[in-house]
Formats: C-alpha cells, structure tokens, sequence
C-alpha cells in the first residue's frame, strides 16, 4: 500500500518525518532553521554516496 507521508521538514533532507512531527529526527528538528544543502542526519536516504 502507498500510504503518503509527510516530509521532513528540514531543506535538504529527503526521509519521512515521524508521525506527529514535523521532522525525521532530532538532529533535523535542531537543525530545522538552517538552511543545509546536505541532511546529515545519518539515515541512509540522506548519505552522499
Ligand atoms: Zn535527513
Ligand atoms: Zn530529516
């Protein structure tokens, strides 16, 4: 099943945000207001190859 899920909020990072949130991890919600070219979050769709 395609279920839609949000984005997270963060510029530059691809993952789905957590369920009643607005980002995928901490490290994006700290990072929320800073413009980032790059997510380094660490989740595996954010990685540069
Ligand atoms: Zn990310
Ligand atoms: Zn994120």
């Amino acid at each position: 099943m395609a279920d839609e899920k949000k984005r997270c909020k963060h510029p530059g990072c691809l993952c789905p945000a957590d369920e009643g949130s607005d980002y995928c991890s901490a490290y994006c919600e700290g990072a929320g207001d800073r413009p980032e070219a790059i997510c380094d979050c660490g989740c595996p769709d954010c990685m540069p190859s």
